[in-house]
Order: C-alpha cells, then sequence, then structure tokens
C-alpha cells in the first residue's frame, strides 16, 4: 500500500534535529540564516521566523491591533485555525467563495464581499498552485486593506519569497510541508516598523521548550518510517484486523497544537535546534524531491485524461501548479477511495481543510463552491518515492473507479487532458 504521504524530511535530518535538541543553545545564528533566506535586494532582514504560520498571523494581528468588528476577507478554504485567530483578535472572518478552476475567488466575488468594516484580506495559495496577486492586491490598495497571503501549501524551495504586492508572505515548515522541520513559520513582512514590533513582541515570548521539540522529532520519525511502503502495507493491514480506522488515526497524529490552551501554545518563540534544523533544510533547497512530485503529477493527469468528464483537477487552470498533494475531484469520493485501497493506493478523503464559515446572521456569505470542492475530493498518494509504473497503475484504477459515476462532473469544467502545469522555476534556472 502506498501511504498517502511521504513528510518530505529525511533520516539525516532528523538525526541533525536530535543533535540540535542536544547541544544547539545559540538562536541568533539560525535565525539569521532562516530569516536570509527570505532576504531580498539587499533587504536583509525583512523576514520574521516564528513557531509557526499560526503564531506569526497571530503576531501580526496583535501588533496591527486592526479595530474590534473589523472584517477579514478569507479565500474560502483554509485550516480553522487560521479563521479562529483572526476571531481572537475580535475581527470578522468573511468567507469569499473558490472558483475551482483557479481555487480563488474571482476579483467580482472579492468586490461584492466587501464592506465598509473590511481591514484586511487573506488569500491561501492551495494544493501547491500559485494563484496571481494582482487584481486583488489593486483592490486592496485601492481601499486600504492589509492583503496576507498563505504560502503554506506552496512554497517550492527556491525563487519564492513571496509576492512583492502583499503585505505579508506566510510560509509554513510544519510535518506535512515542503522542506520540513516539523514546525516553524517565517513571515516576510513588508513593512519594517510592523516588523520590529512584531520582532520585540516575540521576543518577549517563552521560548519553545527544547524536550518537547525532542518528543516531536522522534514520533515524527517513527511516521517516516511508518510511511514507507512495506511497512505501512503492514500498517493498514493490522489496524483492519483490530477494526481500527488507519485514516483517523493518522490524521489524529498530525494535528498541531492540539488540546486546550491554543493560544498559549502558539506563544512561544523556535528554539535554537528548530532554527537550526530549519536553516538546515531551507539551505539545502530541496529540488529533487519537488521536481520529482511534478513530474509523477504531469504523468497521472496524462493519465487521467481518458476519464474526461468524469474526474477533475482544482487548480488545472492555473499557470503555476507544484502540486504539494494530488487531489481530484469526483461524483463519488467514497467509492473512489475504497477503490484505491483495493488497488494498493492509500487515497483519503480526510485532510485538514475546511470551509470558512458565514458570519452570524448572513447567510448569502455561504462559500457553496468551496463546500462542494470539499466533498467531492480525494487525496491521492503521488510522490517521488512512488514509481512512474505505479502512477500509471493508479490513474487506471482511478478511471475505473469513476467509469461508473452515475453523473458527469457537469457544472465543473475542468479537463486534466491538457496538462498546463510545470515547474517554471526550476526550468527557468536551467
Ligand atoms: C499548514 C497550513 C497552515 C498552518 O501552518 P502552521 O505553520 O502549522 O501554523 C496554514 N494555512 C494552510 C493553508 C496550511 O496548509
Amino acid at each position: 500500500m502506498f501511504a498517502r504521504k511521504r513528510l518530505d524530511i529525511g533520516g539525516t535530518d532528523l538525526l541533525a534535529g536530535l543533535a540540535a535538541c542536544a547541544g544547539a543553545f545559540d538562536e541568533e545564528g539560525p535565525r539569521a540564516r532562516v530569516e536570509g533566506v527570505f532576504a531580498r535586494d539587499g533587504d536583509e532582514r525583512r523576514a520574521i521566523a516564528c513557531l509557526s504560520v499560526r503564531s506569526g498571523l497571530d503576531l501580526f494581528l496583535r501588533e496591527v491591533a486592526l479595530p474590534r468588528g473589523s472584517e477579514v476577507l478569507m479565500s474560502a478554504l483554509t485550516i480553522p485555525d487560521m479563521w479562529k485567530i483572526v476571531e481572537h483578535h475580535g475581527l470578522v472572518p468573511v468567507p469569499v467563495d473558490l472558483d475551482p478552476r483557479t481555487l480563488s475567488p474571482t476579483i467580482e466575488r472579492w468586490r461584492a464581499a466587501a464592506s465598509p468594516r473590511t481591514r484586511a484580506v487573506v488569500l491561501a495559495h492551495l494544493f501547491g498552485a500559485r494563484v496571481p496577486l494582482g487584481p486583488v492586491a489593486a483592490l486592496a490598495r485601492e481601499r486600504g486593506w492589509f492583503l496576507l497571503e498563505d504560502c503554506a501549501q506552496s512554497w517550492t524551495g527556491d525563487q519564492d519569497r513571496g509576492s512583492p504586492l502583499a503585505d505579508v508572505s506566510m510560509f509554513s515548515f510544519g510535518p506535512i510541508k515542503t522542506a520540513s522541520a516539523l514546525a516553524g513559520g517565517v513571515l516576510v513582512v513588508r513593512d519594517p516598523a510592523i516588523l520590529e514590533r512584531m520582532r520585540a513582541a516575540q521576543a518577549s515570548y517563552p521560548v519553545q521548550e527544547r524536550q518537547k521539540y525532542f518528543t516531536r522529532i522522534l514520533k515524527y520519525s517513527s511516521l517516516v518510517a511508518l510511511t514507507k511502503r512495506p511497512l505501512y502495507t503492514a500498517f493498514v493491514r493490522w489496524c483492519r484486523v483490530r477494526g481500527v480506522d488507519h485514516d483517523q488515526l493518522i490524521q489524529g497524529s498530525v494535528r498541531g497544537f492540539a488540546g486546550g490552551e491554543f493560544f498559549e501554545k502558539i506563544r512561544h518563540r523556535p528554539s535554537a535546534p528548530l532554527l537550526r534544523l530549519l536553516a538546515r533544510r531551507l539551505e539545502s533547497r530541496n529540488r529533487w524531491r519537488i521536481d520529482g512530485r511534478v513530474a509523477r503529477a504531469q504523468r497521472l493527469l496524462q493519465g487521467l485524461a481518458r476519464a474526461q468528464g468524469r474526474v477533475a483537477v482544482p487548480g488545472a487552470d492555473l499557470a503555476f501548479h507544484s502540486h504539494w498533494v494530488f487531489t481530484l475531484l469526483v461524483d463519488d469520493p467514497e467509492r473512489v477511495v475504497l477503490e484505491l485501497r483495493e488497488a494498493g493506493f492509500d487515497a483519503t478523503r480526510a485532510a485538514s481543510l475546511r470551509s470558512v464559515p458565514a458570519p452570524s446572521g448572513r447567510p448569502v456569505l455561504e462559500p457553496r463552491e468551496a463546500q462542494r470542492i470539499l466533498s467531492r475530493t480525494v487525496y491521492a498518494p503521488c510522490y517521488p518515492e512512488m514509481s512512474e509504473r505505479a502512477v500509471d497503475r493508479m490513474a487506471a484504477a482511478i478511471v475505473r473507479a469513476v467509469e461508473r459515476s452515475q453523473e458527469p462532473l457537469a457544472e465543473v469544467v475542468l479537463t486534466p487532458a491538457q496538462p498546463r502545469h510545470f515547474f517554471q522555476s526550476s526550468r527557468s534556472r536551467r
């Protein structure tokens, strides 16, 4: 059984992390290295390394202190903590529905969701795709809103330092993210005054406990081992015999900051060992894995051309897609998941994304398209550790599974027939 995902961190990185927990005490050196990776044009320190993206967003909102009751427009699919943090600061998250072809709201939708109380926009780039910011950035500038982009899923480890059009670009290096350090986030903040205030506030936070980071590395080391194919096959069988739902077991084990006192947990600064491992990951460039991932995804897209109209790939219309995860929209996701598992591929519907709920009393703002995407999404395994033959076998299994769809995906007009995805930045470098 191919696991749904392989964590993007290897044995030597894990060992380096454990060693750092025992011996690394300098915070400033590795912090400067991490933040230096995101420097540009001689602008040396315009980034801040945090414990996580969520910690960084919380820090930003705290320092800009928008008036209570201000509205924050949010692209409608993200992880729930993001809008909970917005709410915690006395602000009102307003969902803005997505166009499934581009995985982002159209400019008309941003406009329609705006009100005199709007003060900020948060746009999440999903699944590894990158959405052009031009139109929404122009709107934000015209109205004086902050524009934040959430690049947690879209970072590709090379020239991507966030869009210069955004006020804040947020990058995550949590367990399931590209170039993972099992924790950590970086925010590029383009207003130096706000950045300095964030630095000062973070400096007063307690430091992440190194003992906790140490056990975290141990825990994820076992997950890294477990998701190798032979072990994973045994694990899934064991779950079946014991009557345990492996979906829930895995999903539950990768949640960060679970359990009570969420805000107390995120308000820590990253420890020296975390900064050191993060610096190591960022400096390693990590090219091969991303290129391999994109190549597998393109092959899979080609294989799916035969199922046109019955399977769609959200974001297929975007010029840039790095396929951090491979998502399909299908008519009957439950069945597709079961059939793929039968064929040896641990597809899943489980994910941490949710649609942002409409503010109370404003049901017209319910993001129906985002809800429909969620209800039809299947995540298929697709990563460099899969052979091309395995990818082809999985494509065939998907085509078989959707052949018997009751109804074609009439209203979703995505066609993966002509894969337009390519890894622009690595091409241009060659
Ligand atoms: C992972 C993720 C985050 C959170 O990142 P952390 O660094 O774990 O806080 C936020 N938004 C999206 C879309 C994500 O995928």
